[in-house]
């Protein structure tokens, strides 16, 4: 599998300016491209190389395998989307491949420019050292904010694949972002705090409707994503690793069951509020497919009214958000555990070699 490594590139003033020229003209030509995709219904970057290839060399100044990157990059842009004409940001990535990109030893890296090749010495530290190891010879080039760095596709070997003992089944859920069915919760206040001073500031800005306000509520959405990304991907970590530790594979809700939660609650429905599972799904599927780790989707209707020492379903089962108690056998439990345990049983049931706890 592929991930990325962002390495900051250190160019001289004049490297810099180079790089921003081609930058600019890249982008420039892919805007140019796209008007053609788009009134042309043009979908193969066969048939725009073919057309387009010489006269983006000349009147942008881009070598021929630029020319072709480019093609290729907004090619694939107006597949996703043929209802519009794709617009792209004059400091959008170039994507460089093989062709015009070289690594030297040493941390510098060659690429083609307007005005041919140059060589920019790249900011390194162990962790990019030890993970360079692994670079293909593939990176977009990209500038935020004043800096250039280099997205590098890294080659990812999995591990060999883990022998599972049994399931262990993952709740989603708002209070809870994620419970597994040994009964661990993975979320913690800051993340309740931060959504209710988000949801109140919000409010706030919404209702003075001006610019700024609607400047710092732009803001507040890019940080608030952050943010959340951030907590994905540490709870999907802490999952995955108690996951390859007690020999278990994992058994997570299929989307479905991720829709229905968002409908649930009054007031948690708007996109801003709710948490993004999706993502977090995604972060756990890829984290342990990297470790070895199987994941199975199952159905999760009724897991949270299910009991899960009896298989007894009632409504009356769930006395509270977070109370479960079984009406035929007595058992006691907290709600989220127990929906977690009726989802390793269910993905037992899809893998019957593995068993659930
Ligand atoms: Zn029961």
């Amino acid at each position: 599998m592929k991930t990325t490594l962002q390495v900051k590139l250190l160019p001289t003033s004049e490297q810099h300016t180079a790089l921003l020229d081609t930058m600019r003209a890249f982008n420039a030509a892919c805007t140019w491209i796209a008007a053609y995709a788009y009134h042309e219904r043009c979908a193969s970057k066969f048939m725009a190389q073919k057309a387009l290839c010489y006269e983006i060399r000349q009147r942008f100044d881009l070598s021929a395998q630029l020319a072709i990157r480019a093609i290729a990059k907004t090619v694939e842009a107006y597949k996703r989307d043929k209802t519009q004409q794709v617009a792209l940001r004059p400091d959008g990535a170039i994507v460089y491949d093989e062709r015009i990109l070289a690594f030297h030893a040493l941390d510098e890296v060659s690429l083609m420019t307007l005005h041919g090749r140059t060589v920019v010495p790249m900011q390194m530290g162990d962790y990019q050292r030890v993970q360079f190891s692994r670079a293909k010879g593939q990176a977009d080039l990209v500038f935020v904010k004043g800096t250039f760095f280099l997205l590098v596709t890294l080659d990812t070997p999995e591990e060999p694949p883990m022998e599972p003992t049994h399931f262990l089944g993952v709740n989603l859920g708002i209070v809870n972002v994620a419970t597994d069915s040994d009964g661990n919760s993975y979320t913690g206040t800051p993340v309740e705090v931060v959504r209710h001073r988000c949801g109140r500031a919000r409010q706030t800005f919404q209702a003075t409707g001006t610019k700024s306000a609607k400047r710092r509520l732009k803001k507040m959405a890019r940080n608030e994503s952050r943010f959340r990304r951030d907590v994905n991907h540490t709870i999907s970590k802490r999952l995955v690793a108690h996951a390859k530790d007690t020999k278990a594979a994992l058994s997570l809700e299929d989307l479905t069951g991720i829709r229905d939660r968002m409908t649930v609650r009054q007031g948690q429905r708007n996109k801003h509020s709710s948490w993004s599972f999706k993502q977090l799904r995604q972060f756990v599927s890829y984290k342990a497919q990297r470790a070895g780790g199987p994941v199975v989707f199952v159905d999760p209707r009724n897991t949270s009214r299910t009991c899960s020492r009896c298989g007894f379903v009632d409504k009356r089962n769930r006395r509270s958000q977070a109370e479960f108690s079984c009406l035929r056998c007595g058992h006691h439990v907290h709600a989220d555990h127990n929906a977690a345990r009726n989802l390793a049983t269910r993905g037992a049931v899809k893998r019957p070699d593995l068993v659930a706890p």
